[in-house]
């Protein structure tokens, strides 16, 4: 199985529009990151997890022809404004299905009503099919069984996702002792830390660290990472030896 991450960034990407700030100058490509997502896939599997505004270019930069579903961590504009985008998707395969907690599914549905239109539908309009994700409940998706990890993004539930080895978090400031023991051990952990200074709804640095130790995966990679973490490589001096800040196009084989 294959990760690819899309975007590493949080919510405004990097360089953020107007920003004279360092990192959003930077040169390295490393310093550039789209709205947070990856891409897993393997023979005969293939799933994104959220969906934010650079879906579109993320598609077209990984080279991905085929979508076997989306799964949401939860309803922010950064992981889901680029819903529409799926349309080439479900041209050449029809409705594409969408995991995601019920609130997030209403929420959607709300956001974007023509998708979900049963009656005068727009033929230019892609169609969804909506499978539920409920807490506590791994469900199989193809090939592969997906557990979700619950997590609180300030006060907002929010879903991780683990995939037998592989477990991907983002948005968490909080977690419960009894979801930590579900990804304990885990050989490859991806968690977001925003940056260094404290923030209400994110991990920052500090507190993505003390969750690795808590989790002890093998390898952690960090992602949803604000231009105010510094550059890449600065920050990648720092980190222990066992965790590396993700970046854009980054592609691990689990
Ligand atoms: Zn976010």
């Amino acid at each position: 199985m294959k990760v690819y991450f899309l975007g590493t960034g949080t919510s405004q990407g990097i360089p953020v529009i107007g920003s004279k700030h360092s990192v959003c100058l930077s040169a390295d490509p490393k310093d550039k990151r789209l709205r947070v997502s990856v891409w897993i896939h393997d023979v005969d599997f293939s799933i994104v997890i959220d969906c934010g505004p650079d879906f579109r270019q993320q598609m077209l930069t990984s080279n991905c022809q085929h979508l076997d579903a989306v799964l949401f961590t939860h309803e922010h504009a950064d992981h889901t404004a680029g819903l529409d985008d799926i349309r080439p998707f479900y041209f050449t395969q029809g409705a594409i299905p969408i995991y995601a907690h019920e609130r997030v599914l209403k929420n959607l549905v709300k956001r974007f009503d023509y998708i979900f239109e049963t009656e005068n539908k727009y033929p230019g309009a892609p169609s969804v099919v909506p499978i539920e994700v409920k807490e506590n409940q791994p469900f199989s998706l193809k090939n592969k069984q997906i557990e979700p990890i619950t997590a609180l993004h300030g006060d907002l539930q929010v879903f991780g996702y683990k995939f037998t080895d592989f477990v991907y978090l983002t948005d968490v400031k909080q977690m419960d002792s009894f979801e930590i023991e579900k990804i304990k051990g885990v050989k490859l952990l991806v968690i977001n830390a925003l940056r260094y200074e404290p923030h209400t709804t994110h991990f920052n640095m500090e507190e993505a660290i003390n969750f690795i130790h808590l989790v002890q995966p093998k390898k952690a990679y960090l992602t949803h990472i604000s231009h105010l973490m510094g550059f890449h490589e600065e920050v990648q001096q720092n980190l222990p030896k066992n965790v590396f800040l993700a970046y854009d196009n980054l592609e691990i084989e689990i």
